[in-house]
């Protein structure tokens, strides 16, 4: 994979796949977490005096139309006040639109909105691999879907690379996956043991341990033999939970926290061998042991939250969680939406050694698998 510091730029025109895919509310930026996280390529490409196109996507537009709740005019905006230099927002493909030597910063309108990005269509990757004279790559967080700005562009273009951002998240994911170091303990939390399945599976014969929380703990609770009432769990994933648990490696919690609805009626502090039929789980508490365990780690992986972490009454798991990751020496990555905002709900991003910018990225990175963008990059560097 070719790195952008190994290249010359200087007054080149760079097309940057970028992910600035941030939540909005009244045509104002929300949390700017994921603009700020490509400033290192765009600082870099400025002063080195290059022009720069910056490509994105914003949710889910239908494609080939204009929908003004998918506009990436906020996100323009809000580049120009960073820059305090205008960013212009560009509508169509057109050549004489873009890099015309009037502004330095311009942004592609939402690239969702171009018929062919979900297709990865040769014709669109095509034409935005021939609009400037190097293809940047930088957005981790799409990095596994193979669309026409997320592959077939990076197939076409003459030179093709990784940025700052992706070459950070390729060092840091492959530390953990590849050279981590021992004791190696995982944490997975969240809804579903379906989404996550690969991911369990594949750190199920690496790590030491896998700390269980969430609904995904509520599924193994219930493999392991337990009722859990009407706690959310998925019926189809108990066998494949059974067997999982034979390698005795998932830990599950010393209590859970029940209650009869999600407002918080008859909220209990139980052990697993105590809930109702009437009750969910909604939090839970690890062991004194699981914490030690956490504390002498020295690799630690996290992806999902404890328990219902965005009610005050069933946030104490994830809390405690959090904390005990801040503290430990462990070298610490964590990844996906729910982790990230709890971290910023309880602790630091600084006190975990990395924060992915990925979700379903950083899942199919740390399940083992070669993400499309990442292996087209790759395949440009044989190229040369
Ligand atoms: P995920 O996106 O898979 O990481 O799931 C995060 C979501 O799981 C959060 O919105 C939590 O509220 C939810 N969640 C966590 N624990 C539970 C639980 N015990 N019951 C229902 N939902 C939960």
């Amino acid at each position: 994979m070719i790195n952008l510091s190994s290249l010359d730029i200087a007054n080149k025109n760079l097309v940057i796949r970028v992910d600035m895919n941030v939540p909005l509310k009244d045509s104002e930026v929300l949390d700017a977490t994921r603009i700020k996280a490509c400033l290192p390529t765009i600082e870099h490409a400025l002063s080195n005096n290059a022009r720069i196109l910056l490509i994105s996507h914003l949710g889910r537009p239908s494609e080939g139309n204009f929908e003004e709740k998918f506009s990436l005019q906020p996100v323009a905006e809000y580049i120009s006040n960073l820059f305090n230099e205008k960013c212009e927002l560009i509508n169509s493909l057109e050549s004489k639109d873009i890099f015309n030597g009037k502004f330095n910063v311009q942004l592609l309108e939402n690239i969702r909105f171009f018929e062919g990005e979900k297709s990865n269509s040769a014709k669109l990757g095509k034409i935005l691999a021939s609009l400037g004279d190097i293809y940047v790559f930088d957005a981790f967080g799409t990095a596994h879907r193979e669309q026409a700005s997320t592959h077939s562009a990076i197939e076409q273009a003459n030179i093709a690379c990784a940025g700052f951002l992706l070459e950070r998240e390729n060092r840091n994911l492959t530390k953990v996956l590849n050279n981590y170091e021992n004791p190696y303990i995982a944490v997975i939390g969240g809804a579903k043991v379906s989404t996550k399945l690969e991911l369990i599976k594949s750190i199920n014969n690496e790590a030491q341990n896998i700390i269980v929380g969430g609904g995904i703990a509520n599924t193994f609770i219930k493999a392991a033999g337990f009722k859990i009432g009407q706690s959310l769990y998925e019926e189809s994933m108990l066998d494949i939970a059974k067997s999982i648990l034979e390698k005795n490696k998932i830990v599950l919690p010393d209590k859970v926290i029940t209650s009869e609805t999600f407002e918080g009626k008859n909220i209990q502090k139980k052990s697993l061998d105590e809930i109702e039929d009437n009750e969910m789980i909604l939090d839970l508490l690890l062991k004194e042991e699981t914490y030690s365990i956490l504390d002498s780690a020295k690799t630690i992986l996290w992806n999902g939250p404890m328990g219902v972490f965005e009610n005050k009454l069933f946030e104490q798991g994830t809390r405690d969680l959090s904390e005990t990751i801040a503290k430990s020496s462990a070298f610490s990555i964590a990844g996906g939406g729910e982790t990230l905002s709890a971290i910023n709900k309880y602790i630091n991003t600084d006190d975990v050694s990395y924060c992915s910018t990925g979700g379903g990225a950083f899942l199919e990175f740390m399940e083992g698998k070669t993400l499309p963008s990442i292996s087209a990059l790759n395949a440009k560097n044989t190229e040369r």
